[in-house]
């Protein structure tokens, strides 16, 4: 289905991320994880994950990785009450209440859905004990929703950065994350539901990773942010 949305505003989150606010239709709902279809202007159309919760009523967010893109330019120039089109919501990368052992690996702006589907289960109180947060990014400067994730109240949640370069940012392993990092912070990996989003040599690298640890292709889930290198 075909909709208006109405610009509301643009919230900084990175040097190099921002998240734009529209209005939400009373009728518009998703699940956590689900993307839309994002038509800025003629021809400027990409897939955009929902970046906040279901339970936020007062409008959709996504947040977008600031390329200097002709996209990315429109998305700068929005003024506030103007109307873009949206199609969706669509995509199964979601969980359901029967998913435990949640581990997320996450690659830069492949958050999005995480981020959303985290806020849900505060929002709910619905959440799985022991989830774990695998979140990958070039430094400390980079990492969105850095301080709301890592003050998320739910049981046993832990976030881990793995930093290219991580200056700054006690706790954080360095590098990419390698299936080395995996074995180390992932107790019980036979046991576990891996959801991993990111750039497509991202998600490529880290199923190879779990492959090469005995995980079961069955146990991941994947999101691909096909147009980023
Ligand atoms: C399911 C899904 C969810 C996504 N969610 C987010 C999100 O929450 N935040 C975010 O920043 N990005 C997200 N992306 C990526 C986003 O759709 C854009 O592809 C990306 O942001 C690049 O756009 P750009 O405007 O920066 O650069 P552009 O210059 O528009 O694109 C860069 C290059 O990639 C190619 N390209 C662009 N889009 C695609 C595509 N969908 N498939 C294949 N090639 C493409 C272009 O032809 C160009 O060569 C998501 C992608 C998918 C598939």
């Amino acid at each position: 289905m075909e909709r208006d949305l109405s610009f509301i505003e643009r919230v900084e989150v990175t040097p190099t991320a921002a998240s734009f606010r529209f209005s939400r239709p009373r009728d518009l709902d998703f699940v956590a994880g689900q993307y839309m279809l994002v038509e800025v202007g003629p021809g400027l159309i990409h897939p955009l994950s929902l970046s906040d919760c279901p339970a936020e009523r007062g409008f959709v967010e996504f947040t977008k990785r600031m390329t200097g893109s002709a996209y990315c330019e429109r998305l700068l120039a929005l003024k506030s009450g103007e109307r873009i089109k949206v199609r969706g919501p669509q995509g199964s990368f979601v969980v359901s209440d029967r998913d435990g052992g949640l581990v997320f690996i996450v690659g830069g702006i492949g958050i999005t859905p995480i981020r959303s589907i985290l806020k849900e289960m505060v929002a709910t109180g619905a959440a799985p004990t022991g989830m774990l947060l695998l979140y990958g990014n070039r430094d400390r400067e980079d990492i969105a929703f850095a301080d709301e994730l890592a003050a998320l109240s739910l049981p046993g949640f832990r976030m881990v950065n793995v930093l290219e370069d991580p200056a700054g940012m006690a706790g954080a392993w360095q590098g990419f994350i390698s299936p080395e990092i995996i074995r180390e912070e992932v107790a019980d990996l036979p046991g576990r539901l891996f959801m991993v989003s990111g750039p497509p040599v991202m998600v490529k690298a880290v199923g190879a990773g779990l492959a090469s640890l005995g995980v079961d292709e069955g146990r991941v889930r994947t999101d691909v942010f096909a147009g980023y290198e």
